[in-house]
């Protein structure tokens, strides 16, 4: 059976990232009919973090990225290959770690941190790779027991194959690496805790992880990981380096050029649909032929397949996470209010209200009439109704030029006809509703002999004061008889 597993360190936070390589581990998982494993790789004391472990869980969980095998927050576990916090692991290692050294795959080395920094300082400056220079490698029994009676700190070093170390890549394809070009890696620190590498290894294999998916910046560690398979005598998984995630400018992307925790987009309001739907596109698409964007967690479970990432960066682009985001909150939106307009206006009001002033909360009636002339702006960015429906309740100071409009031949004077006319004809209104304003101000054209524009747009910018607002007919209804023929005498005025 095929089994994945996201495998983060715990630095505080959900990076996207790995929110990136936990979905495509998911979706391979699940399209396979296969197992998801969430397995916390917290070797490295020297970076723990608080409650970071908690942290990665609840935003996982909160994704909706379920697991079936894994620890939970609560510090229970489901799975039968467990623990699968690595911490809680340490002791199973150095077993391993001991074996092999029996096999002479890896080897105990006392050199000192001092050594060590000379030895790179030498190979920098005569332009060589830094490397380990084997000294340990070959030491007699004899002298290795006499430093181990002394006392001596030692690290455990893998003992890298000197051959072509070779494999699939399931995205890159045919990838080799010279073990002559690898450093012998640590695989025990002198504390005795083992690093990324043999941890990695051995709990892939305990726990018959059968794909690894994972960043591409692990590539290097694939040959390492590779050898010591080998070197027990373990069936290697399946690898797939998944392409780095750039900024826009196409660096590597980083904190400076935005948000890179999932939590901060959580916070900020960000659809858990539209963070999916946009980090499963980092990297991926269905194929060509496919215009569709817009596709559930469930929806890529069915479709997901791992052929068809990419190998070349991916382009983490904010402004297509918001238009994700606002396309899922329209889908949402709908299917909630299920064309009830009762719910309709409860909803929007919902979606905003948080962002409104205190004066628009006020005058409950006409801004449950604003919201609605302004909806598709409320679903692309709910923070911004407020500055949308102002105008509406306050008349925003205008020059007498907004009236005109070159292009539609509306001059001043135009533009005052227009308006004195379609007054005289709203005033006499008794009905006001849309079609009633629409069919009275479509009158007035007929009579003056004038194209649409010239007598809608004074109107409009009349009643908006502004160059971009709903149309006129929904903004006079809005506003109502009495404060439409204000702002329109208001307007006459500016132009006499
Ligand atoms: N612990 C590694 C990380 O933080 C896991 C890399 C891997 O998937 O092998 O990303």
């Amino acid at each position: 059976m095929i089994k994945t597993r996201f495998a983060p360190s715990p630095t505080g936070y959900l990076h996207v990232g790995g929110l990136r390589t936990a979905l495509y581990c998911y979706l391979f998982a699940k399209k396979n009919k296969g197992k998801f494993v969430l397995r916390i790789e917290d070797t490295d004391q020297e970076r723990f973090v608080e409650g970071a472990t908690e942290n990665l869980i609840k935003t996982m969980k909160w994704c909706g990225m379920d697991y079936d095998e894994g620890p939970h927050a609560d510090a229970s576990e489901t799975g039968d290959c467990g623990p699968y916090i690595q911490s809680k692991r340490t002791d199973l290692y150095k077993k391993y770690a001991d074996e092999l050294m029996e096999k002479g795959r890896a080897y105990r080395c006392f050199c000192s941190k001092e050594r060590l920094d000379e030895m790179r300082e030498a190979q920098t400056k005569n332009k060589q790779a830094p490397m380990y220079d084997r000294k340990c490698c070959d030491l007699p029994e004899s002298e290795i027991q006499k430093k181990l009676d002394a006392g001596k700190p030692f690290v455990i070093r893998q003992k890298i194959p000197y051959e072509l170390i070779k494999f699939k890549d399931l995205i890159r394809g045919n990838v080799q690496f010279h073990g002559k070009t690898i450093d012998d890696q640590v695989l025990v620190k002198s504390d005795g805790f083992p690093t990324y590498h043999l941890a990695n290894v051995v709990d892939d294999h305990l726990m018959k992880i059968t794909h690894v998916i994972r960043g591409e910046e692990w590539l290097p560690s694939t040959p390492k990981h590779i050898a010591l398979y080998q070197a027990f005598g373990w069936e290697i998984p399946e690898f797939a380096h998944l392409p780095l995630l750039l900024n826009p400018d196409k660096t590597k992307l980083s904190k400076r050029q935005g948000h890179v925790a999932v939590e901060e987009y959580i916070n900020e309001g960000y659809l858990r649909e539209a963070i999916l739907n946009f980090v499963a596109f980092l990297g991926w698409n269905p194929g060509s032929g496919e215009e569709k964007e817009i596709f559930s967690l469930e929806d890529l479970e069915e479709l997901f397949s791992i052929e068809k990432v990419h190998k070349a960066g991916a382009v983490f682009n904010l402004e297509k996470l918001d238009w994700f985001n606002w396309q899922w909150r329209r889908k949402k939106f709908e299917d909630e209010v299920d064309n009830d307009q009762e719910k309709r206006h409860q909803k929007l009001y919902e979606l905003c209200k948080q962002h409104l002033t205190e004066g628009q909360m006020q005058n409950e009636e006409l801004l449950k009439k604003a919201l609605f002339t302004v909806q598709e702006k409320i679903l692309q960015n709910p923070k911004e109704a407020s500055a949308h429906i102002d105008f509406y309740f306050k008349l925003p100071h205008y020059e007498k030029e907004l009236l005109t409009h070159e292009k539609m031949k509306v001059d001043l004077n135009q533009a005052k006809v227009s308006i004195e006319e379609s007054k005289k004809s709203l005033e006499n209104l008794e009905k006001w509703t849309e079609e009633t304003i629409k069919e009275s101000l479509t009158q007035i054209v007929e009579k003056l002999e004038v194209k649409n524009g010239q007598v809608f747009w004074p109107i409009r910018a009349a009643l908006s004061g502004l160059q971009f607002s709903p149309g006129v007919f929904e903004i006079a209804f809005v506003l109502g008889k009495e404060e439409t023929i204000n702002r329109l005498n208001h307007a006459i005025k500016k132009t006499t």
